[in-house]
């Protein structure tokens, strides 16, 4: 019998539960220190306790999710963790795109698929000397926003940068990555695309809780002038938002504009679930800074069906539903090839 497995993890509990929601088997590949939380879920059939998530692409692992015919479904984690090369050595067969994901670990790469999908990103700064607006220094692959900073000029950037690596926050020869910052409203678009109807669907978006910048936000400008803290982008949590109506149609676009984009550059393209993250100015502009090739936790927030998705179902959906959905169909229909990697 087909089973869903995931990692431990960021969305891991809405994968399962959608999964057994459409009768098919889960299995949570989980790390020992994890275990007592997640034997808590009974619609979990099966625990695969490891020390590390690392141990995914080893033989007992791999041996073990073949035996249960398990489809992996990517996450946040798996991409944090794990090299673009290791998980593109997954033997088990990977839900969506697992070769987009290197598109998303690696900023250059990243930011090449979004300009071919004519999203509005901000320009990149090659060269700290060339800082001459506010930027956002950002880490590479999906470091969750932790040790990212705002810079407002070289010396600004040197200083911020020597402490975090004096900090231990990131280490010395690492390669940061500049972009101009853009102020807005924050919004995280979620959408599904699936190859077997050839459609795309947008699920819902929400706003990520981000600490500490944040915090030094709720606190007078006298403190924060007096502060010598650098505030990071560390995601807490998320909240659910929904966009004036006017704006949907040009985010169905952005959504299809991606799809067609990853399908030239990137076999077999943007299959399942994926983000464009970004915010919208005071002219409601939206710039985009961010994809996410893979279901965003973001989507944990509407594990009972979101407020788009009640317009397209009948029935409460979320995204882990979603996609153990096009699972059973295309195992129903012998197509598991067109939505695996
Ligand atoms: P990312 O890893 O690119 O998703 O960035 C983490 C967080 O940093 C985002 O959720 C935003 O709050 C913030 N951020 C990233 N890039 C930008 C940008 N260019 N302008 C403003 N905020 C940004």
């Amino acid at each position: 019998m087909t089973s869903i497995a995931t990692l431990g993890s960021h969305c891991s509990l809405q994968v399962l539960k959608g999964a057994k929601d459409e009768d098919l088997k889960t299995i949570l590949v989980c790390e020992k220190k994890r275990e007592r939380l997640y034997r808590r879920f009974p619609f979990i059939d099966k625990l695969i306790i490891v020390d590390s998530f690392k141990e995914v692409i080893d033989q007992k692992c791999q041996s073990i999710l073949e035996k249960n015919d398990a489809v992996l479904i990517p996450h946040g984690t798996l991409i944090a963790q794990m090299s673009s090369k290791e998980i593109e050595s997954i033997k088990t067969p990977i839900f969506g795109n697992k070769w987009i994901l290197r598109w998303e670990s690696d900023r250059n790469m990243k930011e090449k698929l979004m300009r071919e999908a004519n999203l509005p990103v901000p320009k990149p700064v090659s060269n700290p000397k060339d800082i001459d607006k506010l930027v956002i220094v950002k880490r590479q692959g999906a470091a969750g926003g932790k040790g990212y900073f705002m810079a407002a000029n070289e010396e600004d950037y040197n200083t911020k940068r020597n402490q975090l690596v004096s900090e231990g926050v990131i280490s010395k020869d690492e390669t940061l990555y500049i972009q101009e910052y853009a102020a807005g409203v924050l919004a995280y678009l979620q959408f599904f695309y699936s190859p077997l109807k050839e459609e795309l669907e947008f699920f819902g978006v929400d706003q990520r809780h981000e600490s500490d910048i944040e915090g030094l936000s709720r606190i007078p400008s006298e403190q924060q002038l007096k502060s010598d803290k650098v505030p990071s982008f560390n995601v807490i949590g998320n909240s659910p938002l929904v966009l004036r109506e006017s704006l949907l149609d040009e985010v169905y676009n952005m959504g299809e504009n991606f799809v067609d984009a990853a399908k030239k550059i990137v076999a077999p393209g943007m299959n399942g679930p994926f983000c464009i993250e970004g915010v919208y100015d005071e002219n409601a502009k939206f710039t985009s800074f961010e994809f996410s090739a893979r279901i965003v936790a973001g989507t944990n927030i509407y594990m009972d069906g979101s407020p788009y998705y009640s317009l397209l179902f009948d029935e409460p959906l979320s995204m882990g539903r979603r996609i153990a959905r096009e699972v059973k169909t295309a195992l129903e229909s012998n197509q598991l090839d067109k939505i695996t990697t």
